[in-house]
């Protein structure tokens, strides 16, 4: 159970658990646990390569998806620009095409442009 890291201030690995703080003896630095490692607003969304989406990426769809609600099928190679993210939910994304507005994707069907 040693895998803490190495206190961002001093660079020695001395470093200890206190609860939710880490602590360096070394330099007194403390700070909160996992803050290195995890971003602050939880799960991170992620396209089927598995790299990062934000808000306001480029997405294309990577194969022909049925939409609830049209008729329509988004077809694979539809571009979705400007997505945005839902919030607790990084399965998913929204965003619009050029024919269907409101769109609820799955992530693992995306991939970023
Ligand atoms: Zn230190």
């Amino acid at each position: 159970m040693s895998d803490l890291p190495e206190c961002p201030q001093c660079g020695l690995s001395n470093v200890y658990d206190d609860r939710d703080q880490r602590v360096c003896p070394d330099c007194g630095h403390e700070w909160p646990a996992g803050a290195a490692s995890e971003d602050a607003g939880g799960a991170v969304v992620r396209d089927s390569n598995g790299n990062p989406l934000a808000a306001g990426d480029t997405v294309v769809v990577v194969k022909d998806l049925k939409v609830k609600g049209s008729s329509i099928p988004l077809k694979q190679g539809t571009v979705i620009r400007n997505i945005r993210l839902v919030e607790d939910d990084p399965e998913h994304i929204e965003g619009h095409s050029d024919k269907i507005k409101g769109l609820v994707l799955k992530t693992q069907f995306l991939r970023k442009a």
